[in-house]
């Protein structure tokens, strides 16, 4: 769509002006919306969401089985208490969120099938003008904003990443990716081979697998999993005691984040003894006869990527029984009945699915201009993986992967909320990261360490996210335990923020 068309279609008169312009309707939007009512009431806001309706990430994937790989106690906001098993389908957690929604008077607040294509920042004006279009009718709208609350997530729900295989137009059977899940796609009876074997490979297999011929998991290289029972034992016990669940939540979330503090320890500590944990959990439903060490092993130190949880060993379960099985191997090409591999066997299927990742998308797919010159988020330098050198009333949600993504949603909430009621204090309208006098000569490196975490989505888009220093306030630091305590400390009066 061309962006100046659009601004010429909208008349300036029917602009609408927003003390805060929140993007997206995922867990991020809809967390922000909840956090600004009550830390900063009064302020006026808009959530601008491209869907038809919330939830971002569980709307978007309509895959069998599709679920959180991590516990809701921590992937639900500390506010709402999680009721139900840790590991929750897609349906569960958008039914959780729809009462967040209700039970807060959020809706009204709420603007679906608003697709934002660009963000211009006026210093002469103190302003975010933001052009949408509505996907309904096609019109043009514009909002201008004091500040923008960017909750776009992190990778483009339009389409997932599929590497181009040799020869896999020849291919006479469906590929399908899990993002693009087709309404009509039958596998009942089928021979299906799921390419990769991350989460939603790890999810999808055992929701298929019984209806299927056979499932197999083809990967190039091992995962890491855990595993154990969709249950914490915590919570059962507080609720057998009739505890209240508002402490139930609290006291399960501190339990599990202790337990995974110790754990992500380990992995650094002692990384050999955290392979064995994890690698014997699987052995225990597979058994000293499988090969593990060619099919789960993974070449990394644990936590380099994430680590999945698969509730109560379902996809061992799949592969013990024989409905689905693992090749470890590499893809020579397509052929017209299945996939040539380069040790030369080959696999016959009626149906692919790629489940080989994310297209990464940082900024939504937004062009950003300051002040007439677009912006390169790129040349930029994250202040803790929230702000951006150089760009004015702007935060970015970018949550944790090692830990539930909203946990960092409602720490980068409370800090916007400080921050907006420190300027209404001190009367300023603007406020602009910049690097201090002292932090001049500090090296920039890249968004994240390689060597820390390294999945494939981010690797492939690392040029396009912001730098990073060596300095706590100039990075993000995937470390939860660190920034639950850093954020509330942050110094708004820090010289890294400039007022006017
Ligand atoms: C299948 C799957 C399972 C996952 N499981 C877990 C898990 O168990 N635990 C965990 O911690 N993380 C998990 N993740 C990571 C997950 O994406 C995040 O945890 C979280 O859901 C992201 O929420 P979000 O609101 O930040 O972004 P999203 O869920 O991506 O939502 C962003 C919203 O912004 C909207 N948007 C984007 N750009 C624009 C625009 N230009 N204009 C208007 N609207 C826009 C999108 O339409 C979308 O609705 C999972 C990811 C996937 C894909």
């Amino acid at each position: 769509m061309n962006v100046q068309k659009q601004i010429r279609a909208t008349s300036s008169d029917s602009t609408k002006h927003f003390d805060v312009v929140i993007v997206g309707a995922g867990i991020s939007g809809v967390g922000a919306a909840y956090h600004l009512t009550r830390q900063c009431p009064g302020t006026s806001f808009v959530v601008l969401e491209t869907q038809r309706s919330f939830g971002g990430t569980w709307l978007t994937h309509r895959y069998p089985g599709i679920r959180s790989d991590s516990d809701l106690h921590t992937f639900g906001y500390r506010f709402k208490p999680w009721t139900s098993a840790p590991i929750a389908s897609a349906a569960e957690i958008l039914s959780y969120m729809g009462e967040v929604i209700e039970e807060n008077a959020l809706g009204p607040h709420i603007r679906y099938q608003h697709t934002i294509s660009s963000a211009r920042w006026s210093s002469e004006e103190n302003l975010w003008t933001i052009e949408a279009v509505r996907t309904d009718t096609g019109e043009a709208v514009r909002f201008t904003a004091n500040f923008f609350w960017m909750c776009q997530g992190y990778y483009r729900h339009s389409e997932g990443y599929t590497p181009e295989w040799k020869a896999m137009q020849t291919f006479k059977g469906r590929i399908v990716h899990p993002q693009r899940w087709p309404d009509d796609l039958d596998y009942k009876g089928k021979k299906v081979v799921v390419i990769g074997s991350g989460a939603t490979a790890a999810t999808l297999i055992p929701a298929i697998a019984g209806d299927s011929a056979h499932v197999t998991m083809l990967q190039r290289s091992p995962t890491y999993f855990r595993t154990g029972r969709n249950a914490i034992e915590i919570a059962e016990t507080l609720r057998e005691l009739q505890v209240d669940e508002t402490w139930i939540h609290e006291i399960t979330r501190r339990k599990i984040l202790y337990d995974q503090a110790a754990f992500t320890r380990k992995t650094f500590e002692e990384p050999e003894a955290a392979k064995r944990d994890l690698l014997s959990a699987v052995e225990a439903y597979l058994g000293p006869d499988y090969d593990i060490a060619t099919h789960f092993t993974p070449k990394y130190r644990p936590w380099r990527q994430r680590i999945a949880f698969i509730p109560d060993g379902d996809l061992f379960q799949g592969i013990k029984s024989g409905k689905a099985s693992v090749v470890t191997d590499e893809i020579d090409r397509f052929t017209e009945t299945g996939i040539l591999l380069k040790s030369g066997k080959t696999l016959e299927a009626d149906i692919i699915i790629t489940a080989t990742g994310f297209n990464l998308s940082a900024n939504g797919d937004i062009e950003f201009c300051i002040d007439g010159k677009p912006l390169d988020f790129s040349q930029t330098v994250t202040y803790r993986g929230m702000m951006f050198t150089g760009v004015p009333n702007l935060v970015w949600v970018f949550g944790y992967f090692r830990a539930s993504w909203t946990l960092r949603v409602d720490l980068v909430a409370d800090f916007v909320c400080r921050l907006l009621n420190h300027m209404k204090d001190v009367g300023a309208t603007k406020v602009t990261p910049a690097l201090r006098p002292e932090d001049h000569n500090m090296p920039l490196l890249p968004w994240i360490d390689p060597e820390n975490f390294n999945p494939g989505y981010m690797m492939r888009g690392m040029h396009l996210l912001p730098k990073r220093g060596h300095k706590p306030e100039w990075q993000h630091n995937q470390d939860y335990w660190a920034e639950k305590d850093e954020f509330p400390a942050i110094d708004l009066n820090d010289r890294a923020f400039v007022y006017e």
